[in-house]
Parts: structure tokens; C-alpha cells; sequence
């Protein structure tokens, strides 16, 4: 990791319109919202042509636009879905897929550079957290994806690499940002962001009301086994965290979605779908009766490179969703886009360092 280029000049990619009004002093006051538009469409300086050149040079001169640079890129020949392995001011670099669905183009966007959960069967937390990304730097995934593209982007999962709770302030920010109705407006409606499982943080997520779906990274049924898979596990068990799950339902009316990633022999029996199913079913029905729609992603586990677990059979997987239905667990197994460029989450940033 270097210096970050120019780094002490102001983030703008980061700044709300009143914090951008707030910095140019005695400007107009329109002059900030048409800076933040420029901004959200991925713009630099030189090309605001409705700002005065002279208050575009104060700019260029003081601030920086925080936009990764595509350092390689992987194309689908099967469905067009895109790997970006993005490059960042200080020359680390994070993954952001993108993926064309019939609801909208989609980019699942990294929160972190690295990752301190530890989870076992994870890429992107093997050589542990490097750093936070800023607002701007996951913002920027989104410029930068819709820049090569040329499309625009309406659906975004924080599903990349990194715990976006663990970097709360800017995970936050960020949906601000790019939900704002000036900028790039996106509904958080079409907004997922996946954590493993950060308790107190999901309480403080239910306190601002943000319209996103929340995924829970689940992957086992008991905390015994979902212990040996995820060191959170013993900071904020089970128990505890079904509970910050009711209650994010309770505070927001919005539904949580659960994800199981598939291993074979570890996760896989009718047994673990029969507990599984018991589980949400008892967690998600409140004290008056009443019980939450339930919805579980099943992940046929990506192999990571050194990792000796892998995904069970395609059989298999079939017949855990249907043990999930019949238990009265709405279930589907998630399709694999781009499986001629696949590389689990994190993979293709550490073989790049390896390279
Ligand atoms: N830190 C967040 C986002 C992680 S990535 C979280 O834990 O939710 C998004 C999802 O992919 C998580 O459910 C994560 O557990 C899962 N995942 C990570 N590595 C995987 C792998 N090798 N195969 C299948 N799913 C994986």
C-alpha cells in the first residue's frame, strides 16, 4: 500500500450538496447541486461546463474525485456478466461484479479492502483487513462500472469484498449518496447489503430506516456449527442475532433475507434443513403470532483456492431446497452468473497480488 495520490486534498466524491455548499464559501448556492450531479455522473472537473472555469480550477486544485481505475477486466462470453478487479488511490485493489438481470443491470460492490471476519470459506478474508474503502471508493465502483458499460446501473448488492457493517459510517454514506434524488438515485429498494452478522450494528441499521434489504449471512443452522465455519458466531450467537433480525423487521416493516452457502458434508443434510427451517420459523414469528415472510438464498459453495471444502452436488442442492419448501421455507438456489470467468469473491484480487 502507497500514499494515496494527492491524499491531502478534500473528497468530494464523499460530500453531500449542503457539505459541498458549505465548502465553497460565498458561491451561489445552486453551484453546489450542479457540482454534486456532475459528480454522480462521473464527471471531473473539466468537463462542468455550466461552473466557471476559474471556480473549476479552485476545485481541481483543491479537491479529488475518488473514482477506481479499472486495472483488469473479466468478460463472460456465456452472459455478458463483468469481474472489475478496481485499483484504488494508494494502488490496492477490490473486486465489483456486474450483472444484467431482467429487473436491471446490477453491481455487487466491495465495502472493504480485505476483510477481519474471518469467515472459513472466504477469499476475501484471508490476508485480513487491509483498510475502510471511503464513500467515494465504493461510489466510485458504481461511476466506473457505469462508465465502461455505458449503461446505467439500478440495482446494487453490497455482496463484494469486505463486512459493510463493519465499516458502518461510510457503508451509510454511501447509500446516501447514491440514493440521493440529485445524484445518481438509485432506490434503496434496490439496494441489498449482506453482513455476517454484526448485532449491534444491525440495531443501529433499523434506527435509520433505510428502505435497503438486509442479508444475513447464516450458513448454518446451529451455533455449534456455524462456529466452526464463522468466528462472528461467538460474539454474537444465534440467539442474539435472530433477535436484532425481529427487530429489524419490527422497526422497518422491510423483510431480511437469509443466505446459506451450501458445503458439502458440513451444512448439507435434511437434518441441517430441518433445523434450519425450524430456526426462521420460530425466530421470525413475533410475540402476537404473527410470522415474517421468510426467503433463504442457497450458495453452492465457490471453491477457493488452498480450501479443502467444496460445494455438494447439483442433486443435492435441489433436494435441500425442497426439504426447505416442504418445511414451509420459501427457498431458491442462486443462479451462477458468469461461470467461465468464476473466481469466488476475493480470488481475483489475490491472485493479482500474487502475480
Ligand atoms: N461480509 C458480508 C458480505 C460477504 S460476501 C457477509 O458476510 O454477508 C456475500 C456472501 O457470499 C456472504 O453470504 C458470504 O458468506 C458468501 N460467500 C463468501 N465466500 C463464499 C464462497 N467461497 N462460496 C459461496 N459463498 C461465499
Amino acid at each position: 500500500m502507497k500514499d494515496c495520490a494527492e491524499k491531502d486534498k478534500i473528497d468530494i466524491l464523499s460530500m453531500f450538496p449542503e457539505e459541498i455548499e458549505q465548502m465553497l464559501g460565498n458561491e451561489p448556492r445552486f453551484r453546489a447541486g450542479q457540482i454534486f450531479r456532475w459528480l454522480s455522473n462521473g464527471a471531473c472537473f473539466e468537463e462542468m461546463t455550466n461552473i466557471p472555469s476559474s471556480l473549476r480550477q479552485k476545485l481541481a486544485d483543491t479537491c479529488v474525485i475518488r473514482t477506481p481505475k479499472i486495472k483488469k477486466k473479466l468478460v463472460s462470453s456465456i452472459d455478458g456478466t463483468i469481474k472489475y478487479l478496481l485499483e484504488l488511490c494508494d494502488g490496492v485493489c477490490v473486486e465489483a461484479v456486474y450483472m444484467v438481470y431482467e429487473h436491471g443491470n446490477t453491481l455487487c460492490v466491495s465495502s472493504e479492502v480485505g476483510c477481519r471476519m474471518g469467515c472459513r470459506f472466504c477469499a476475501s478474508t484471508k490476508a485480513g483487513l487491509l483498510r475502510n474503502l471511503t464513500a467515494s471508493e465504493i461510489l466510485g465502483e458504481v461511476l466506473a462500472a457505469e462508465a465502461d458499460t455505458k449503461t446505467r446501473i439500478s440495482n446494487i448488492v453490497m455482496m463484494g469484498i469486505g463486512e459493510p457493517l463493519d465499516n458502518f459510517e461510510n457503508t451509510v454514506r454511501f447509500l446516501r449518496l447514491v440514493s440521493h434524488p440529485d445524484g445518481k438515485n438509485i432506490s434503496l429498494r434496490h439496494v441489498s447489503v449482506s453482513t455476517c452478522g454484526i448485532v449491534p450494528k444491525i440495531y443501529e441499521l433499523a434506527e435509520l430506516g433505510l428502505p435497503i434489504t438486509l442479508s444475513i449471512s447464516l450458513h448454518a443452522s446451529n451455533n455449534k456449527a456455524r462456529g466452526e465455519i464463522m468466528p462472528i458466531n461467538s460474539a454474537y450467537p444465534i440467539e442474539a442475532l435472530m433477535g436484532a433480525c425481529r427487530d429489524y423487521f419490527e422497526v422497518t416493516g422491510r423483510r431480511i433475507s437469509f443466505e446459506y452457502t451450501l458445503i458439502s458434508g458440513k451444512n448439507d443434510s435434511f437434518e441441517a434443513a430441518d433445523e434450519l427451517a425450524e430456526l426462521l420459523l420460530r425466530s421470525m414469528t413475533a410475540k402476537d403470532g404473527t410470522r415474517q415472510p421468510v426467503h433463504v438464498n442457497l450458495i453452492p459453495l465457490n471453491r477457493v483456492d488452498g480450501n479443502a471444502m467444496s460445494r455438494p452436488d447439483k442433486e443435492r442442492v435441489n433436494a435441500f431446497q425442497r426439504r426447505l419448501c416442504s418445511r414451509g421455507v420459501n427457498a431458491t438456489v442462486r443462479r451462477r452468473l458468469g461461470p467461465d470467468i468464476d473466481a469466488a469473491c476475493g480470488q481475483l484480487r489475490i491472485r493479482d497480488a500474487e502475480t
